[in-house]
């Protein structure tokens, strides 16, 4: 074990999205940190609606929370806010994990950098959304912004003393989803069970439908752009298999850079809160963990065409467009998401409503939080609205 436990005080964090699949994991992560002597304390959770958070705030005693509804039989120190962004005003943790999804979590996100020291970033929609102003906020307001999608913290790490200049291309990996070893005509009517059984990772519902279309990676594409201000012609998706690959750096001298490990949310989280140091805590006593299946396995990556995958082709046409399209992509597919999910429209039918939003949006720059979230809603309802009955 490393000496992260001799930091000089307890780290007190604020998790939004706590009863999702990465809010979850990163309350397990917090604990074992914390029995490792590496002092984190929660001061903060807001989720939705989901039952569970009950138990969280009786677990962890946070001093706020929010909830879509007043809650009874919880500590009594904890004071409910009405808005996140208020909560995150009144408690000013020493980091903020954006765990909670959709493009919402843009207001979120600015605010933490606001007001905390650390914004850990998984919400992946806020930056398509916001494209700049989320890594412009943190450079100017001097915040760290260290990022939790696996293939970024990937990059983040692997970017750590490259010269840009050097670089030739970046790779991030895509399982390619639960649908991946079937036929193009199969997958049409692909029922919602089906889509949902990803064969590497645990993840909410939102991104394993998003695994399968590949939009998860359209929307990492645009990610990584603005995360880490590379042009548009050298971000590139590529598939591997066993998910160990996360990200690929290749210079132009003819080196490549490989960021590897196993398909675990849990490292790229825990890296996010330790951040520089690293601590394992996959064991619950702390020891190193290899896993055998992974590390043997080869690591084979077949770059994914960008012409043929409808998702990517998207993504590559809005990536340095501007920002309408972006916002409209994010939002036309959030909606489409849930009407796949909710059974109105085929998974076929999917990226095609994506695809006529896209093409349907008038291109024009938006830049504040507002307008942008405005937008965003307004492509939200009118998508539903076109399906309601
Ligand atoms: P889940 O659907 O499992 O969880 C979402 C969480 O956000 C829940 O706690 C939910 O509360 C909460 N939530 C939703 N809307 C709001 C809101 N408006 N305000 C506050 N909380 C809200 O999602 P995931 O954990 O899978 O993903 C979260 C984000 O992380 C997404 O952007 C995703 O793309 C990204 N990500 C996820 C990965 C994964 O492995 N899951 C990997 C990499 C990135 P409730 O439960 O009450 O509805
Ligand atoms: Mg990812």
């Amino acid at each position: 074990m490393n000496t992260s436990a001799q930091r000089e005080k307890t780290a007190t964090c604020v998790v939004i999205g706590s009863t999702g699949s990465i809010g979850t994991q990163t309350l397990q992560v917090i604990d074992r940190l914390s029995a490792r002597g590496y002092g984190m304390r929660v001061v903060g959770l807001a989720a939705r609606s989901h039952p569970s958070f009950i138990q969280q705030l009786k677990t962890y005693r946070p001093a706020g929370y929010c909830f879509e509804r007043p809650l009874t039989g919880i500590p009594e120190t904890a004071r409910r806010y009405g808005a996140v962004e208020e909560m995150l005003d009144a408690l000013h943790p020493d980091m903020t994990m954006i765990a909670s999804s959709g493009g919402i979590s843009l207001s979120y996100a600015l605010k933490a950098l606001e007001t905390s020291k650390r914004l850990c970033l998984a919400n992946k929609e806020s930056v398509v959304l916001g494209g700049r102003l989320i890594p412009e906020r943190a450079k100017a307001l001097g915040k760290e912004l260290i990022p939790v999608d696996s293939e970024h913290s990937g990059l983040f790490q692997l970017l750590l003393g490259t010269d840009r200049k050097e670089i030739r291309k970046v790779y991030i990996t895509a399982s390619g989803g639960a649908l991946r070893d079937w036929d193009e005509s199969r997958k049409e009517n692909a029922s919602v069970e089906q889509v949902l059984r990803h064969p590497n990772w645990q993840m909410g519902a939102k991104i394993t439908v998003d695994s399968a279309t590949l939009m998860n990676k359209a929307l990492e594409m645009i990610e990584a752009k603005f995360l880490f201000d590379l042009p548009k012609e050298t971000i590139a998706a590529a598939f591997c298999h066993n998910s160990f690959v996360h990200a690929v750096l290749a210079y132009w001298d003819g080196h490549f850079k490989i960021h590897a490990g196993p398909p675990d949310m849990r490292i790229p989280i825990a890296y996010s809160l330790t951040y520089p140091e690293r601590v394992s805590v996959l064991e619950e006593n702390g020891t190193a963990v290899e896993d055998p299946r992974s590390l043997f396995e080869p690591m084979i990556l077949k770059p994914a065409d960008t012409a043929v995958h409808p998702p990517l082709r998207l993504a590559q046409a809005v990536i340095d467009a501007p920002s309408s399209l972006r916002i409209a992509l994010n939002a036309a597919n959030e909606a489409a998401v849930l009407l796949f999910l909710q059974r109105k429209v085929t998974f076929g039918e999917l990226t095609r409503l994506v695809e006529r939003t896209v093409l349907s949006q008038e291109a024009y720059e938006v830049t504040e939080l507002s307008q942008i979230l405005e937008l965003h809603e307004g492509i939200k309802r009118r998508v539903e609205l076109d399906y309601s009955c």
